[in-house]
Parts: C-alpha cells; structure tokens; sequence
C-alpha cells in the first residue's frame, strides 16, 4: 500500500506516543513489562477495545491492582474477541470465494445451454434444406456430439455444485464451532460472560412476556485467595472447574450457568420464583462444600471449598443491571454473614425497612 511520507511520520508519531504512554503505564500500575502485557496497555492507550478499556480505566482510577489473574483475564477479554472475529471473517471470506466459484459455474453452464439451443435452431434450419440421406446423417451426427457433450457438461456441473454444498455445509459446521466457542468459558466449560449477557436479556423479556417469574443468582467462592496462596493457581484452576461442575451438574435444561468473571458465578433460573431459586442454590451450596479435594501429584488433603449465593427475582421493569447488583448485595451479605450459605433477597438483613422494624 502506498501511504504518502507524510501521512507515514503521522502513523508512526502516534504509534511512537502510544507505546510510551502504554509502557508509562504499565510502569505505574506495576504491571510487569511481558510482550502480551505491553499488546494489553498499547490496546488499551489506542482505545481498541471500549469494553476492556472501560474495566482497565476503573481499575486506573480505583487502584486496583493488576494481579497476574486480572491480567490473564483481561488479555483474554480483549483478544480471544479477536480471534472469533478473526476466525469468523476468514470463514466468510471462504464461503464468498465458494459462492463466487458457482456463480461462475452455473454463468458458464447458461452459456452452454443457450450455445446447445443455437445448435439446435441452427438444425431445425438445416433439416428444411437436406436433400440427401448422407446430409440428414451428418446432421444427425452432428446433434448427437452435441447432446453428449451437453450431457457431459451438465453431469461435470453437477459434480461441481455437489462439492460446493458440501464445501459450504463443512463451513458452516466450522463457523458453529467458533460460535459455540465464542461463548464458552476456556477454563471450565460453562457459558462465559457474552453468553450469560445475551441470555439474561432473553430470559428477561420471555418472563416479562408470559409473566412467570425470573430468578437470578450469584456464587462467589469463599476465601480463594488464601487457597491460590495456598495451594497455588493451578490447584485454584481445578476448583473453579470444580465448582462450575457442581453448578452445571444441578441445573436444569432451562438455567443458565456461567461463569461471570474470575472466581465468581451465575446463574439464571427461568420460570423460578425466589424461594424455587434459593432451593437451587441451597443445594448447589452443599454440593460444593460436600466434595473433598485432594492434590492428585501429592495426594495432600486440601480440604473443601465452600461458596456464598446471593438470589433475586425480577422485578418490574428493572434492567439486567439492577438486577444482577440486587444478587450481588444479597452475596454480599452472605459474606458478611459468615460466608458459605444462601440469602436472598427476602433476608430481614437486606429489607429497607430493617431499621424501622427494629
Ligand atoms: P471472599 O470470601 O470475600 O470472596 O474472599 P476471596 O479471597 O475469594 O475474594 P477476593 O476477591 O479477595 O479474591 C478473589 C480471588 O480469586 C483472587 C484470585 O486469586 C482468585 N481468582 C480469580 N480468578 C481466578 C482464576 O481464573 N484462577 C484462579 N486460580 N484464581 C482466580
Ligand atoms: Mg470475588
Ligand atoms: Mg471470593
């Protein structure tokens, strides 16, 4: 491509200013100064990804630290996105170039058809004229190479509109796949964030719609840093893919489980009022805390892990956000009562009109 030398310092000043604000940055929010950390930030300083640009602004402006956990999942925020699209626009890209290839095929076979029926005319003609048996036999011989190399041309086309379907049919597979993996969560197999957001807006308007109730709630596992600390972040992995097994084992056909970001989870219940919500997690909550884990390497005991669950039920025609804020003040309040139990939002300790009635 041809970028006048102007236009080229232009590009290169602003990639030059970029990468210093993105590395002075990192340097302040002590970030170690890895490759794909340095993608991270110089994508953040450009403003590439509003989403993972939003989460890393309220982090700058909070003090948050960039643990190496937060970081991981930032990073796959931010680029797992590009690979779907990436992958997704490459499958299109193919799918377009096949499209095109049978187009060409089927302009062809209309020229050879209306080449055939020019032939065929063009006979129709000639047989007025024949005075001779051996003229009716060359022209007859004539139409007969014709239909065969028609017929030939038609089974060749045929061949060829067969292999395209099934070029377009094995694309299509391939693109189901970068859908479905587009909502799944890596690490432990469950619907991701994206899933969970799309999701919670369906099941809302479907409640809204047939005016059975909604609920919604929200896991946190108790004391997980001390247990990364512990135990280290790989054992932590397991864990999580511990619990989002003992999640999904308990949901039915109609919930959603996902993960909605580090060691947190939720799950929508359809058609479930909050006290059917509550049962859900009651049960969810003694699954977890029922399972004994131990290190397979050494054979350590490590204990159980425990989870606190915050439920609520739709209400009137609050948004997705409220929604999810109302479980989460109900978690909170489970933390704060002790951790390793359920509370939903009828708790006395959630109540706005606790105080009065005190
Ligand atoms: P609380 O009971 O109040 O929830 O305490 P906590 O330690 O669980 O809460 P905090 O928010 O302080 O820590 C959450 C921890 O979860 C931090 C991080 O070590 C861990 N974590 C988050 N995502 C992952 C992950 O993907 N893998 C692992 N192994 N740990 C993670
Ligand atoms: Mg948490
Ligand atoms: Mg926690």
């Amino acid at each position: 491509m041809y970028l006048p030398q102007a236009e080229l310092g232009l590009r290169s000043e602003r990639e030059q200013a970029l990468a210093k604000t993105a590395l002075a940055l990192m340097g302040d929010c002590d970030v170690p100064p890895t490759p794909e950390n340095y993608e991270l930030f110089y994508t953040y300083s450009a403003g590439e990804n509003p989403g993972v640009g939003r989460v890393i602004g309220d982090m700058i402006a909070a003090r948050r630290p960039f643990t190496a956990t937060v970081l991981q999942e930032l990073r796959d925020r931010a680029f797992s996105r590009d690979r779907t699209e990436r992958a997704v626009e490459s499958i299109g890209e193919t799918v377009t170039a096949s499209l095109n290839e049978t187009i060409a095929k089927l302009e062809e076979a209309g020229r050879d058809a209306s080449a055939f029926g020019n032939t065929l005319t063009a006979a129709r003609g000639e047989l007025g004229g024949l005075d001779s048996p051996d003229g009716l036999r060359k022209l007859i011989g004539s139409l007969v190479t014709a239909t065969k190399d028609m017929e030939q041309r038609t089974k060749t086309l045929e061949q060829e509109l067969q292999n395209s379907s099934e070029q377009v049919g094995e694309l299509r597979a391939q693109l189901d796949n970068v859908r479905r993996e587009s909502l799944t969560d890596p690490l432990t197999g469950i619907a991701n964030r994206k899933a969970f957001d799309t999701e919670l807006l369906s099941a809302m308007a479907e409640a809204r719609a047939s005016g059975e109730p909604l609920a919604l709630f929200m896991c946190d596992i108790d004391r997980f840093k001390s247990f990364n600390d512990t135990w280290g972040h790989q054992t932590g992995d397991h864990v999580l893919r511990l619990v989002a097994g003992c999640i999904s084992e308990n949901t039915k056909g109609r919930d959603t489980a996902a993960r909605f970001g580090g060691e947190e989870f939720a799950v929508i219940v359809r058609r479930a009022s909050l006290l059917d919500a509550m049962k859900l997690a009651e049960q969810i909550r003694g699954s977890v805390q029922s399972k004994k884990l131990i290190k397979k390497s050494t054979g350590d005991v490590l204990g159980s892990v425990t989870i606190s669950i915050g439920v609520a039920e739709l209400s009137g025609e609050e948004s997705p956000v409220e929604l999810i804020q109302r479980a989460d003040m109900c978690l909170y309040r489970a933390k704060h009562a002790g951790r390793n139990r359920v509370i939903g939002e009828d708790d006395p300790s959630i109540s706005p009109f606790e105080t009065d009635a005190a």
